[in-house]
């Protein structure tokens, strides 16, 4: 059976102290108001990743996932931070392939392939991120963008590896626009990447994929989208940033 997460993406938000208040907001609600099996990830930026991860102090529900790694185990990189070092201080998930990634650090489908074998490597789990752009989806181009990003950036990767991984499927007009896919047009894409899963590994594998929606995504339309067959929770980037929506989207299975 597939997981249920709800991850939140704090990109590049937040100094020490605010990202200490908003965790311990988040713990605390999270303990008193959720009941339901959803996993919860929260992707604070570098700095904070060792702080979040001990005021999450071991809770079962609650996961630190990274924005980000580089490809290598380590070296002169300068600037960069491993699997490896995520790993060491408490990471479980890294975000990879987020579409801020691949237009303003030219990371190609090619360089995601390595990523996702350095975050495997190290017994992380990658949510690797897919979308397609207004005009691509204008042009009717959707399923080939997500097809060539699936099958260049992480179908090279085992039966065994692929099982810990989460897809999140993000439309990169509706990310920090306001503007939502509608739940049918996301139901579609996510029951399109299904397919692409059965095809490159099995059915069984396609069954237990846990694929996550992105873009806009907030307490309002939530519920409607978690309710879709394929929509199995959300990658949250701006209500993230606020305990209470992020909490009623989490309470939104
Ligand atoms: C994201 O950046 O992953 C995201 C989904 O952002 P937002 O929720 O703000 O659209």
């Amino acid at each position: 059976m597939r997981k249920k997460i709800v991850a939140g993406n704090w990109k590049m938000n937040k100094t020490f102290d605010e990202a200490q208040a908003l965790v311990s907001e988040v713990v605390n609600m999270v303990q008193d108001e959720v009941n339901n099996d959803t996993e919860v990830v929260i992707c604070p930026s570098f700095p904070f990743l060792s702080s979040v991860s001990k005021a999450i102090n071991g809770n079962a529900k609650i996961q630190v996932g990274a924005q980000n790694c580089h490809q290598n185990e380590s070296g002169a990189y300068t600037g960069e931070v491993s699997a490896g070092m995520l790993k060491s201080v408490g990471v479980s998930y890294v975000i990879l392939g987020h579409s801020e990634r691949r237009q303003y650090f030219q990371e190609d489908n090619q360089l995601l392939e390595a990523k996702v074998k350095a975050v495997l490597k190290q017994g992380l789990k990658p949510i690797f991120c897919i979308g397609e752009s207004l005009e691509e989806r204008e042009q009717d181009l959707t399923f080939k963008v997500l097809e060539s990003q699936l099958k260049e950036g992480l179908f090279h990767v085992s039966n065994e590896e692929f099982a810990q991984v989460v897809i999140a499927y993000e439309p990169i007009w509706a990310i920090g626009t306001g503007k939502t896919a509608t739940s049918q047009q996301a139901q579609e894409v996510h029951a399109f990447i299904r397919e692409q899963i059965a095809r490159n590994y099995d059915a069984q594998a396609a069954a237990d994929t846990t694929i996550l929606y992105g873009g806009s995504a907030n307490p309002g339309n939530a519920k409607e989208l978690f309710s879709q067959p394929d929509i199995d929770g959300g990658l949250i980037g701006g209500a993230s940033l606020k305990s209470r929506d992020f909490v009623d989207i989490i309470k939104s299975f």
